[in-house]
């Protein structure tokens, strides 16, 4: 786990231009915080309540606001950004999709040791999924395609299962 998380990279929360950062993806010291309270999280065991906690406290997480084809803010037609989530629900939202991340990156390191080459991707279907998950349920993967994938989404509960070789 606390491996997954130091060679972890954060790309899809991490801000490569300004304009993403305005709206609201994270700057390179916030990514740090992030990764340490999520290393303090899983050392100490915390709940993804107190993790999400901490790192309210530890960073002053902004709105995330809509991003457009051309990279810079998405505008309504009162020329007003536009709320994707609001920073009251963010911190739990990034702590419960990169604990999930984790977690998979984590087992993925294990069955690799372990000599599983291939896992099975198990959707927990219901009237929540997304079309794409729902499309990737029960789909064999080699193990080093599968890292990264999952949670596809925010609030993803995808998660793979080992399968077992033949020989
Ligand atoms: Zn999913």
């Amino acid at each position: 786990m606390l491996s997954a998380v130091e060679s972890d990279k954060f790309d899809t929360l991490t801000a490569r231009t300004s304009e993403q950062i305005k709206a609201g993806l994270f700057t390179a010291p916030e990514v740090d915080k992030l990764k340490f309270t999520l290393k303090k999280g899983f050392k100490n065991g915390w709940s993804i309540k107190k993790m999400s906690d901490e790192l309210d406290k530890s960073i002053k997480i902004k709105d995330r606001l809509a991003l457009g084809e051309d990279g810079k803010l998405k505008l309504n037609d009162k020329g007003k950004p536009i709320l994707r989530l609001s920073s009251k629900y963010r911190s739990m939202m990034i702590i419960r999709t990169e604990v999930t991340r984790t977690a998979n990156n984590g087992a993925l390191d294990n069955y690799r040791k372990n000599g599983i080459e291939r896992v099975r991707w198990v959707a927990s279907t219901g009237e929540r999924t997304c079309p794409f998950c729902n499309s990737m349920d029960n789909t064999i993967l080699p193990v080093n395609q599968a890292e990264n994938m999952l949670p596809a989404h925010g609030m993803c509960r995808c998660t793979y299962v080992a399968i077992a070789r033949l020989d």
